[in-house]
């Protein structure tokens, strides 16, 4: 094979893929009996595939990605006039769209102040576990090293992020992993481990990370990693009450809080910023999926002034300053394509119709709930929801995962992509996620709505 390719031979590329790609978070025995799903195109809220079927996305690029949409032309031009004009300096330098959209995201980012450029969510968890460990040996003699991290949150999928991953089955069988990294319980009102409700239940579950940092020891615990919206663990809102009493205990016992927004941010929620509807003043921002859109790789680190000042050089310690690099955090067709992206989101207010369209379809899934009783929960903000299968309303026992593979496979028949988390975590995988682009119209938000109710009526009756 040359490498050349003709438009029409798809299957070369179906044989190719077949033969040579490792697809992400996929048992590849499924592709001896089944064909990859192979992307060809995509336009607005629409992609097709090899056998020319269309879709409508309703999960962004599969991963709460793609927010404003497939195909914008002013993206990619001003990706293409920036790589011509410069593609590439390492970030010890800097570059016209770095300058430009670290400028643009801190006028969103009100207390934020410094942005350092990575190439992945991941990535970007670990600059801010490292600029804690490195404030613990600046200011605290290594003691407050630890970091702590909640039950079912998800921070990548490095052996560091993995540390710190509340969700068990995306672990096992990669350790051992990273010492210092302590998990605190998850606030899932839905699913309670406290006989409590609202705003009790809030601050309930925010109590017991001020236990673990008790437990551990205040002065060995320097950082706090949170969702603001826990994503692939089962879009988990935060009860009432619970964020305020975070920041108490933060700042009761100085633990820096990192608030991981690589899914929430740019949008999702319907705010800048997940973490914005809380009032949470964090200290570490990251985030990645939304910045670009996914047309250019880019993530981001974002501190306060405050922790920045830590890092500046000082005469008594020659060591002080960060020292760590990212290659590719010095491309800049990253900052390029997400500085078009936040002038689309802003021309086109796409928060406000996230805020419009994700009430709809909060709305639209509420009123599946009174036809099909295997909803047992829909929750979520902006366009990110989920609806959570239960076998039993009562007992709130999960619907099996072949249930859930099934609704998802009836959505993709009927021409809808639609999340479907079917790992084996008993009651918080067993949940339908959503999360069209900030685009998405009413009539978008309805067709993914009747064929989830039309997909429900099938496996379920
Ligand atoms: N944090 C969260 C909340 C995520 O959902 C993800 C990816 N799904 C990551 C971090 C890791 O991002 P990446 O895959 O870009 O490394």
């Amino acid at each position: 094979m040359d490498g050349t390719f003709n438009e029409n031979d798809i299957s070369r590329i179906v044989e190719a893929d077949k033969a040579h790609v490792w697809h992400h978070l996929i048992q590849h025995k499924a592709f001896e009996t089944n064909d990859p799903r192979i992307i060809l195109e995509g336009k607005g809220m629409r992609v097709w595939d090899q056998n020319g079927k269309e879709y409508l996305d309703a999960v962004s690029g599969g991963v709460w990605t793609v927010n404003v949409g497939y195909g914008r032309e002013s993206i990619a031009k001003a990706v293409y006039d920036q790589l011509m004009k410069l593609c590439y300096f390492a970030q010890s330098a800097g570059s016209i769209p770095g300058s430009l959209f670290s400028e643009k995201l801190i006028s969103k980012m009100p207390g934020m102040s410094r942005v350092y450029y990575t190439n992945s969510g991941s990535e970007a968890n670990e600059k801010a576990f490292k600029m804690i460990r490195q404030i613990a040996h600046k200011k605290y003699d290594g003691k407050k090293h630890k970091i702590l991290y909640r039950d079912r949150d998800y921070h990548g999928g490095t052996l560091a992020t993995m540390s710190a991953g509340g969700q068990d089955e995306r672990v096992m069988q990669y350790g051992p992993l990273a010492p210092g990294f302590v998990r605190v319980p998850h606030c899932m009102e839905y699913r309670a481990q406290w006989d409590l409700s609202g705003e009790e239940y809030g601050q309930r579950a925010a109590d017991a990370i001020e236990e673990v940092i008790l437990a551990e020891g205040p002065d060995t615990v320097g950082g706090l990693c949170l969702e603001p919206v826990t994503a692939g663990g089962g879009v988990i809102t935060p009860p009432p009450g619970y964020w305020e009493r975070v920041q108490e205990i933060c700042k009761k016992y100085d633990v820096l809080l990192h608030i991981d927004e690589v899914v929430c941010g740019i949008g999702r929620t319907g705010t800048w910023f997940g973490y914005q509807q809380y009032g949470i003043k964090p200290d570490f921002v990251t985030m990645a999926k939304g910045v670009a859109s996914g047309y250019a790789a880019i993530a981001c680190c974002v501190t306060t002034e405050e922790v920045f000042e830590m890092f500046k050089d000082d005469a008594s310690d020659p060591m002080n300053y960060f020292r760590d690099i990212s290659t590719f955090g010095g491309c800049t067709a990253g900052p390029a394509a997400a500085l078009e992206n936040m002038r689309i989101i802003e021309d086109e207010n796409l928060l406000e119709n996230t805020v419009n369209m994700g009430e709809r379809m909060m709305g639209n899934l509420q009123a599946l709930m009174d036809k099909h009783k295997v909803i047992g929960d829909v929750r979520g903000k902006g366009l990110f929801l989920g609806a959570e299968l239960v076998a039993d309303r009562a007992s709130k026992e999960p619907v099996s995962e072949k249930e859930i593979a099934q609704v998802s496979a009836e959505c993709g028949a009927q021409g809808v992509i639609i999340g479907a988390s079917n790992r084996s975590v008993p009651g918080l995988n067993n949940v339908l996620c959503f999360s069209p682009a900030l685009i998405a119209t009413a009539d978008d938000i309805d067709q993914i709505t009747d064929t989830v109710d039309r997909a429900l009526t099938k496996v379920f009756g």
